[in-house]
């Protein structure tokens, strides 16, 4: 399970990013809003630890644009104990909230609970292969894992997946994830697929339809 550590403090982020690793947690560790906008879209976290107090950027804020990109699970560390600051780091989308100081043991516990909420929440959701994407909750799963998507990349997986197999044209792809009026460059289509098969780790789910589009790779294992 990949993790990211959003802190400042060092004296906090050293022992719990060694701590997390033995939990055998891929720890990515991020300084400060920039680093972790970064992160977010280059690691690909299961979970994210977010402490609201951060140099360059409003917590709360971080907060509420991870979860406008991102349905990873998020948990909010912070020293605000205020019970006003709780109810709103939920209702931006936190998926949890740890007041420090906290015990190691005590994180690790709601770490794992909130991946294993974000796993059961899948279930009811049909399977293609090795892809489960859950549009109810706006997350994609390979092989059980977590896929850290950008909404774009999100619809665009969420489209060729309506119908499994089949093949979308270029044109129709970026009518419906983009804009019926776009005529930006369509090489943005080719990036988007680009980033989307490297996060999903699995470049055959999309497969390139020379000249005509793209479909997803997935009809063969559904049959
Ligand atoms: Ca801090």
């Amino acid at each position: 399970m990949r993790l990211l550590l959003v802190e400042d403090d060092l004296t906090i982020a050293s022992p719990l990013v060694r701590g997390l690793e033995r939990e055998g947690f891929s720890v990515e560790h991020a300084e400060c809003g920039a680093d972790a906008r970064r992160a977010l879209d280059a690691a690909a976290p299961d979970v994210v630890l977010l402490d609201l107090g951060l140099p360059d950027v409003d917590g709360f804020e971080l907060c509420r644009e991870l979860r406008a990109v991102s349905g990873v699970p998020i948990i909010v560390v912070t020293a605000r104990g205020e019970e006003v600051d709780r109810v709103v780091g939920l209702e931006l989308g936190a998926d949890d909230y740890v007041v420090k100081p906290f015990g190691f043991r005590e994180l690790v516990a709601r770490v794992r609970a909130v991946l294993r909420r974000g796993a059961a929440r899948t279930d009811p959701t049909p399977t293609l292969g090795p892809l489960v994407v859950d549009r109810r909750t706006r997350r994609a799963f390979v092989d059980d894992r977590l896929v850290t998507l950008t909404p774009k990349e999100f619809d665009l997986l969420a489209l060729l997946a309506d119908d499994p197999g089949a093949v979308y044209g270029r044109q129709r792809i970026l009518d419906e994830v983009w804009d019926p009026h776009w005529y930006g460059p369509t090489k943005t289509l080719d990036v988007h697929i680009a980033s989307l098969r490297r996060k999903l780790g699995r470049p055959e789910l999309i497969e390139t339809v020379r000249g005509v589009g793209y479909r997803l790779g997935v009809a063969e294992a559904l049959v």
